[in-house]
């Protein structure tokens, strides 16, 4: 569908297709570890079925001309001129990767271009991440460059950081370029391991809804959680020595014994954290012997720790969280996503659904006014070059 889309307006826009190639990258969603990438600590995202679609083909000159399809705009730019803010915003994101491309060493020429996709834009589902992987895998595609995966991903993330301008971690980008269908993917933000977990969710489901507030104070509040990650790290490192690099090298009795030293606030925030990665291990375990219930269990319990002690969610997210755990067939649901708005992901029986659509939907209009949107799916593939010819 979304192919015939692209087809369809690039013969509108640039005539012949002949001899364009197809990018795809999919959308991700965090399972659980939230907010532990920037500590040095562990995520378990997977992709989700939501992507993100380019068909390009290159050009002779230095030209790259750009066509969204979500936001029916058009854009051109120079390869020798590449500078941010200079389009729309959209076109930022893959204007990013070119030019980091090319600081790279790598030799591009201009290429024409038609994007689009049904990742929800500015909801948490990273369709920022989705745009710039499939941008990355089909110019590599395109003009051959010696690229690995993880070298791609590193680069859409730089892309992301210093020609966008958000600190995003490395998580989106890895999820959606290493997903795998019925897998999540266990990250180790510090070495930038990863280790593909078999999800087998059997009869379940994975529900997103999208809360449909607005992220507002996601970015200031993101900076000030940070820097109370530093100061905790700062004190910790002073009581217990230079083997504390990260919140990751901290214990729950570490912070326990140091507690008196810092505010309250700071040690809150540590305290999510550090609880934070020890269930993301055994969410893995839960993951990996079927324990659904289980892994349900730590999902609630990592909600409720953004609430009280990272104080990251909001009331819609929680009135989501509360409801979803009321539904028959639900074995756990949380925030997903940086917070103050944006989903919940929740882990649904498959004949539940229905029902649970329709409850969600209701009830949460009723308290709030708002309608949820909600995206049934379950762990999807990761980015790659179609074959659509
Ligand atoms: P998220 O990554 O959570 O969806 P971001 O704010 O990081 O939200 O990224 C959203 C931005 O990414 C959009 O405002 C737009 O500029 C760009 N973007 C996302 N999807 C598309 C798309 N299909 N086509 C063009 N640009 C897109
Ligand atoms: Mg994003």
């Amino acid at each position: 569908m979304m192919i015939q889309q692209l087809l369809d307006r690039w013969k509108v826009e640039f005539g012949e297709v002949w001899g364009a190639k197809v990018g795809r990258a999919p959308g991700r969603v965090n399972l659980i570890g939230e907010h532990t990438d920037y500590n040095d600590g562990f995520v378990l995202p997977c992709a989700i079925e939501p992507a993100v679609w380019i068909l390009a083909r290159a050009r002779e000159d230095t030209t790259i001309r750009l066509v969204s399809l979500n936001y029916n705009e058009r854009h051109e730019s120079d390869l020798g001129d590449l500078r941010r803010g200079t389009g729309s915003s959209w076109s930022d994101y893959l204007l990013g990767v070119a030019s980091v491309f090319q600081q790279e060493g790598y030799a591009l020429y201009g290429w024409d271009a038609v994007i689009g996709g049904d990742v929800p834009l500015g909801a948490g589902l990273s369709s920022s991440a989705a745009v710039e992987v499939a941008t990355g895998t089909v110019l590599r595609e395109m003009f051959h460059l010696p690229l690995e995966d993880r070298q791609l991903a590193l680069l859409c993330q730089r892309a992301e950081n210093t020609f966008v301008g958000v600190q995003c971690g490395i998580m989106d980008q890895f999820a959606c370029t290493f997903g795998k269908v019925d897998h999540a993917l266990f990250l180790d933000c510090r070495s930038l391991e990863t280790r593909q977990i078999p999800a087998n969710l059997t009869t379940m489901e994975i529900v997103i809804c999208d809360s449909k507030v607005e992220r507002n104070l996601s970015g200031s509040e993101y900076n000030i959680r940070r820097a109370q990650c530093q100061d905790g790290v700062r004190v910790l490192r002073v009581k217990l020595g230079e083997r504390i690099r990260a919140l990751r090298d901290v214990s729950i009795e570490d912070l326990e014994m140091c507690k008196d030293s810092m505010s309250d606030a700071v040690y809150r925030r540590c305290r999510h954290i550090v609880t934070e990665n020890p269930r993301v291990l055994l969410a893995v375990k839960a993951l990996e012997t079927g324990d659904l219930r289980e892994f349900g269990r730590l999902m609630v319990e990592s909600h409720q720790s953004l609430r009280d002690n990272y104080e990251v969610s909001c009331p819609e997210l929680d009135l989501l969280v509360d409801l979803a755990m009321e539904c028959p067939g639900v074995a756990g649901s949380r925030m997903t996503g940086a917070g103050f708005g944006g989903c919940t992901v929740s882990l649904v029986e498959r004949s539940a659904i229905e029902e649970f659509r329709a409850n969600m939907t209701s009830r949460y209009a009723t308290k709030t006014g708002r309608e949820p949107e909600i995206h049934v799916t379950r762990p999807g593939s990761g980015a790659a070059i179609v074959d659509v010819f």
